[in-house]
């Protein structure tokens, strides 16, 4: 169960804001896109939210429980970074298995999880693989699955699609909304690209200078933006 409640967030570096009385609810179990153009701020929201970064003000509800003050380890969240840069020199298994390593979970039931994320991602036959061996897609596939196999109740995901093709990123955006209904959590994800918020989302805030625009669902945005900037951004009809 993970409802994130984002409650009147600000962050500012050296004196510029940079996301501005951010009010937000992410209900559990929702797939809620974070879209704005690139420096809108929508990555430092993310960290906010994961623990990574401080809001200068507000705070951040899980469940109804204030985290603020919670380190990043501490929340009950997984993130899925940009450049998901995997252990080169170690395999699949070692690589999706490593953060519960390093909690001390037992081997036997590192193995079981490491197994039963590698089934939900489709990669059970790369478990013994290098990263060098792999595919940018199936890369992608061990970056999600790195996690997923820890349990938790939301997963942030910036841009985790932006370093692949085009045709590779159309077909990773049905495995992220598969992974979606699969782990049935809640999904916080990022992107620049309006097509894939308007693709993957339950609802959409639109960002732009550290503010929330509009935050409804795709229909509701194609058809109602709420300004001039919702409807350019999002390719909505004049
Ligand atoms: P987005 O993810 O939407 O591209 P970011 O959240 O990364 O935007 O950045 C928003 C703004 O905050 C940018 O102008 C960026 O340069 C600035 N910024 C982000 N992190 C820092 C930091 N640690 N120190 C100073 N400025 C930062
Ligand atoms: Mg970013």
């Amino acid at each position: 169960m993970a409802e994130v409640r984002l409650e009147g967030i600000t962050k500012a570096f050296g004196g510029k804001t940079v996301v501005d009385d951010l009010n937000l609810t992410i209900e559990d179990q929702e797939f809620l896109t974070l879209v704005g153009p690139s420096g809108c701020g929508k990555s430092t929201t993310l960290r906010m939210i994961c623990g990574l970064e401080r809001p200068t003000k507000g705070n951040v509800f899980f469940d109804g429980k204030p985290v603020s003050w919670l380190p990043a380890n501490k929340r009950d969240v997984a993130m899925v970074f940009q450049s998901y840069a995997l252990y080169p020199h170690k395999t699949v298994r070692q690589n999706i298995g490593f953060a519960l390593k390093m909690m001390r979970v037992p081997k036997a039931t590192i193995d079981e999880q490491v197994l039963r994320a590698a089934r939900t991602l489709d990669i059970e036959d790369l478990l013994d693989r290098k990263p060098r061996e792999l595919s940018g897609g199936q890369r992608q596939r061990v970056a999600l699955g790195r996690a997923i196999v820890r349990d938790a109740g939301a997963y942030l995901l910036d841009e985790p699609l932006s370093n692949l093709d085009a045709q590779l990123r159309v077909l990773m955006r049905a495995e992220i909304k598969r992974l979606h209904v699969d782990v049935a959590r809640t999904f916080i994800y990022v992107t620049h690209d309006q097509v894939e918020a308007m693709t993957m989302s339950d609802r959409i805030a639109v960002m732009r200078d550290g503010v929330v625009q509009q935050c409804a669902t795709p229909g509701e945005i194609y058809e109602r933006p709420a300004n001039r900037f919702v409807a350019s951004f999002m390719g909505s009809p004049p």
